[in-house]
């Protein structure tokens, strides 16, 4: 058994040996759509153009200065897509990340109805971090001066139970990161028994808020659609309408770099937030918040683009899943994920692998997520968390980095059971 085992062992390292000798340049860290995805939106450059009034159906004048909190057009796009009132809704620029900067550090500086006791004077903040998660978010909430608590993040969202015994007993925990349609980095949709529980649950902060972060509302890979229950409207039934903030934008529908974000909330929220949101800009850009009304129309005509989207994506997804189950079915190697939609497929590795499987791959030149950067400050006790993030690169690419991702995953799971001997 034991030759048998170091003489698999010297062949996969014989094989690595030669991708060192001859390493590629793959990149699959980050949610990046690929070109083709962004010539997708090209026409949308010229909807607008000199022959246009520039005029919102409210009478503004898009080019100049104002409307704050968007233009009507937008508002309305946003509320449909969100299951919101347009008066619910402030568009922003191009990043949802800098409205949810925007909402905590103005929930830090000033509570909404007693200005003078803010959650800076109050000494301790936590943040829930359902894990894996979006590491952005994360570092966000550290940034901030949050202390990061970790929860375990199941099929059907974050572990309520956990949930539920922390924010009832301790005040200091004044808010959790949720990505509620397809996850990021697991592909998980949460079930109406998570929303129900997180819009009623008690919690010893008045203020406890919900940073729903809706980046993946209609990212579907599938015919099956799946969808979070509407947050804002089980909060309102639960008696705490100004618990949740939802977010999304069109960084992965148009262009990262020059798409439109929203954030909905509460009416009385939202009014609350423009106060802030004052200081910070006259108004964002109502030109490209027009052009994506113009192009994107409704939700119907979005869901269209969506689907021209996941021609180019599914393929990708298909060609890992199949590649992971060629070679690693019925063993207890890895387990991946295979969402419905989203951007990434999540591995789980046995337990110590991860970090030396994506140092491995470095050193062949395919460079992943770092490893475990999915769990708050980038501690995972069990280091078994290896995040694939595809759509950036080409099939043919992709097919190369599955070669390098699947030997690498057998071969440091190989070291490890040497090792145990
Ligand atoms: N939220 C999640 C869950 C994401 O995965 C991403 C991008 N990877 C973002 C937000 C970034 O959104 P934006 O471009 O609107 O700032």
């Amino acid at each position: 058994m034991e030759n048998a085992l170091e003489k698999q062992y010297t062949e996969l390292k014989k094989l690595y040996q030669q991708y060192l000798n001859d390493p590629v340049n793959l990149n699959l860290k980050r949610g990046v759509p690929s070109k083709e995805q962004l010539a997708l939106s090209e026409p949308m450059l010229t909807v607008l153009n000199e022959t246009d009034s520039f005029v919102s159906k409210d009478g503004t004048d898009i080019r100049n200065y104002g409307s704050l909190t968007g233009i009507i057009e937008a508002k309305e796009f946003f509320a449909d897509l969100l299951e919101v009132e347009a008066h619910e809704v402030i568009v922003g620029g191009n990043s949802s990340l800098q409205l949810m900067h925007l909402v905590l550090s103005s929930l830090i500086k000033h509570k909404k109805d007693i200005a003078a006791n803010s959650w800076k004077n109050e000494g301790k903040r936590k943040m829930l971090c359902p894990s894996p998660g979006y590491d952005r978010h994360f570092a966000l909430a550290d940034y901030l001066g949050f202390e990061l608590v970790p929860i375990t993040l199941k099929e059907d969202g974050p572990d309520m139970e956990q949930v539920q015994t922390l924010v009832a007993n301790d005040d200091s925990i004044k808010a959790i990161w949720c990505v509620p349609t397809y996850s990021n980095p697991t592909g998980i949709t949460y079930s109406n028994e998570v929303v129900h529980a997180l819009s009623h649950m008690q919690t010893a902060a008045e203020d406890f808020t919900i940073m729903w972060d809706n980046a993946y509302v209609v990212h579907h890979l599938n015919q099956e659609h799946e969808a979070a229950l509407n947050l804002l409207e089980a909060c309102k039934e639960a008696g705490n309408p100004e618990r949740p903030w939802l977010f999304c934008s069109t960084s992965k529908v148009t262009f990262p770099g020059a798409g439109v974000a929203a954030v909905a909330s509460s009416e009385k929220n939202i009014k609350w937030l423009s106060e802030p949101l004052s200081f910070q800009t006259i108004g964002f850009d109502k030109l490209n918040q027009m052009r994506h009304v113009k192009f994107l129309k409704d939700r119907k005509h979005l869901l269209e683009h969506m689907e021209k989207h996941a021609a180019i994506l599914k393929p990708k997804f298909d060609l890992i899943v199949h590649q992971l189950e060629k070679n690693f079915q019925g063993k207890e190697i890895v387990q991946w994920t295979n969402p419905n939609g989203g951007y990434f497929i999540h591995l789980t590795t046995q337990e110590n692998c991860a970090e030396k499987t994506v140092e491995a791959l470095g050193a062949i030149g395919v460079h992943l997520t770092e490893a475990n950067a999915t769990y708050p400050y980038g501690e995972n006790p069990l280091d078994n968390s290896i995040r694939l993030a595809p759509t950036s690169v080409s099939l043919s690419d992709l097919e190369m980095a599955m070669d390098r991702i699947c030997l690498c995953l057998e071969l440091v799971a190989l070291e490890n059971k040497i090792r145990k001997k």
